[in-house]
């Protein structure tokens, strides 16, 4: 392993940073996931650096071998330029991160927003069984955002922000959004918003995290089968929308919440065959099979991260589609 042909994935999160070292076969030589320092620029470097040499001594392998990086990262990111416009939660603001990376590790790196980047790594796993183009990968966890897969390049729109469903008005009059507008489907459907419900809903039994509201649920505390019934209503809605606005083949769900797995499945399906018993066109444009749970050992954000280290970014996700094996068409 003398020629630079390692590729690494990090999946930058406002608490925790996963990285992932690969070879160029898209084996896992090494993964790691480290704590997030965010009060200054330098101590985020600080953390992916960690993360980096971490995933290379796994693999007893050094910083030259490293032949690109790829950086998923929660906020507006312009992939042209490697810069961060605002990242809130990585306390980032017009920071040059990519190319700060790139110097540091002597290694083209390429930045994209996090949701983004896991729709592609979504996009990708599913590919491995079947050959959809199009897709809606919609994560639900401390927020609630899609990324949207068309014709299999990655549609990010004018500002990149195609897809961030969790600011989209449902209730006018609800909730106050950290947004600054009321009723966001985010003051409803995420991991905090759930909790946030279910501790007014029941004072008594105050829950850490939305699995507890599942879990509470599925032992018939009323409460919490009422948050998840209203969750699911505008999660189902949410989909409907992605599904009549891109007519996607399928929408992925993945992100902390869906780790759940049926608990948090079933009501949505629920919810969807109620609006098929009522349409004829919810019948024909909303079965089922349109919904796939990402399994929770895989981890669509590092992934993704990945094949943007390979250059399947925006551009050139394309390739995925034209050669169509899976990882084993990663190619540069
Ligand atoms: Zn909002």
């Amino acid at each position: 392993m003398q020629a630079a042909q390692l590729s690494v994935g990090l999946d930058v999160g406002g608490t925790k940073t996963a990285a992932l070292l690969v070879d160029s076969s898209s084996c896992v030589l090494g993964q790691t996931t480290v704590p997030t320092h965010t009060a200054t620029p330098d101590e985020l470097l600080a953390t992916i650096t960690r993360a980096i040499h971490a995933v290379l001594a796994e693999a007893n392998a050094t910083p030259q071998q490293i032949r690109s990086i790829g950086l998923g990262v929660p906020g507006q990111v312009d992939p042209a330029t490697g810069i961060v416009k605002l990242a809130v939660n990585l306390n980032l603001q017009t920071f040059p991160l990519g190319p700060t990376i790139s110097a540091r590790f002597k290694a083209p790196t390429f930045l994209e927003n996090d949701v983004r980047t896991a729709a592609i790594g979504a996009f990708d796993y599913l590919r491995q069984t079947e050959p959809v183009q199009s897709i809606a990968y919609v994560s639900i966890g401390t927020g609630i955002a899609a990324g949207v897969i068309l014709n299999g390049r990655l549609h990010r729109g004018q500002n990149g922000m195609a897809g961030e469903i969790g600011h989209m008005t449902v209730e006018p009059d609800g909730e106050l959004c950290n947004c600054g507008l009321r009723g966001c489907l985010e003051t409803i459907v995420a991991g905090p918003a759930m909790i946030r419900q279910m501790n007014i809903a029941s004072p008594q039994n105050q829950v850490q995290n939305a699995g507890a509201v599942y879990e509470a649920a599925a032992q018939g505390n009323q409460a919490a089968q009422q948050v998840v019934q209203r969750v699911s209503q505008h999660l189902s809605r949410a989909i409907q929308w992605l599904i009549m606005t891109y007519d996607v083949e399928k929408v992925l769900l993945g992100g902390g919440v869906t780790r759940s797995g049926e608990a948090f499945l079933a009501p949505i399906l629920r919810e969807l065959a109620r609006l098929r018993q009522q349409s004829t066109l919810a019948a024909e444009l909303l079965p089922d099979e349109k919904l796939y749970l990402i399994p929770p050992d895989y981890n669509p954000g590092v992934w993704g991260a990945v094949h943007l280290a390979n250059q399947m970014s925006s551009e050139t996700i394309t390739h995925i589609s034209a050669n169509d094996k899976g990882r084993s068409s990663l190619k540069t």
